[in-house]
């Protein structure tokens, strides 16, 4: 069969990562690209006009967002029958939590070619500098803004092994972490903050310390890293459950102890509740 990434005759249409924070992540084979094209497309243009005007490149910028792109994406196609294009979102990969993906869909089934050109990504910076287990790791991208669906979201994840990876925003960073150590119980985690700007910071502590952080000190951008669960918790649920039991066989109730020995062992008061009436 055809490789048709080496037919010279395909337009193709390049995906961009823009730098997260540090303009100095911009790389030349990025720029010269983005020089080149017919088009940019792209996520919001007063971000991207302002972002590229620094690189000296004024090519002509089109719409393409959450809620344009199945649209946008046909516009943008015209322009690659004609010749190469290029996509950029406001920061970081397209496509990531990112617009950019209908587009690759589209190209794709219409028989061009993509490229990806290499650069800034903020999960990456976050897990490598994390200090967490990076060699397997499960990226979630944003949790559910509505609490109901979040902690659904949470307990489907509970027992993944993997290194988990979360975007957050700023007004719901306390809300979420309270969720995560409510629901995955404590673990090591860690916030990665303002990554590649002046104050990046890496908070590498548990999730119930994270949680319990004032809220005015967690601004700007914020991944959140969080342990996969360990083999141990099963251990550490024998631990608890017979220190639970011991309080029952004092006379305390159940609930009571389900509650006592979540305070004490950080595990979810359900959870014990439930293993103690099941072993009932
Ligand atoms: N496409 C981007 C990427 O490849 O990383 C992600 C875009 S998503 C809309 C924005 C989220 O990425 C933020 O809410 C934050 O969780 C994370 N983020 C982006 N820039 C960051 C930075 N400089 N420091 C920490 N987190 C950042």
């Amino acid at each position: 069969m055809r490789n048709r990434n080496f037919d010279e005759n395909l337009h193709i249409l390049y995906l961009i990562p823009t730098p997260i924070g540090n303009l100095e992540e911009m790389n030349p084979r990025a720029i010269n690209i983005l020089k080149s094209v017919l088009a940019i497309g792209c996520e919001d243009t007063r971000v991207s006009k302002q972002l590229l005007a620094n690189f000296g490149i004024s090519n002509k910028l089109i719409s393409c967002h959450e809620h344009n792109e199945e649209m946008a994406s046909e516009e943008l196609l015209k322009y690659l029958e004609t010749g190469n294009i290029a996509y950029v979102s406001d920061a970081g990969y397209p496509g990531i939590s990112d617009p950019g993906h209908r587009l690759v869909v589209k190209a794709l089934e219409n028989g061009f070619k993509v490229s990806v050109i290499s650069g800034p990504n903020a999960m990456l910076n976050a897990l490598v500098g994390s200090g967490l287990d990076t060699s397997h790791f499960y990226f979630h991208g944003f949790l559910a803004s509505k609490q109901s669906a979040r902690l659904k979201e949470l307990e489907d994840l509970k027992h993944k092994k993997e290194t988990m990876v979360f975007y957050e925003s700023p007004h719901r960073i306390t809300d979420t972490l309270l969720d995560l150590k409510d629901v995955l119980g404590n673990r090591k985690a860690c916030i990665a903050r303002e990554l590649t700007k002046r104050f990046e910071e890496f908070i590498r502590e548990d999730l119930n310390t994270l949680a319990s952080l004032d809220a005015n000190t967690l601004k700007g951008e914020m991944v959140i890293v969080v342990d996969g669960e360990k083999e141990d918790k099963q251990i550490n649920l024998d631990v608890v459950l017979s220190y639970a039991k011991e309080l029952i066989k004092n006379g305390v109730n159940t609930k009571l102890a389900a509650k006592l020995a979540s305070e004490k062992y950080n595990v979810s008061k359900n959870v014990i509740y439930n293993a103690i009436i099941k072993g009932e």
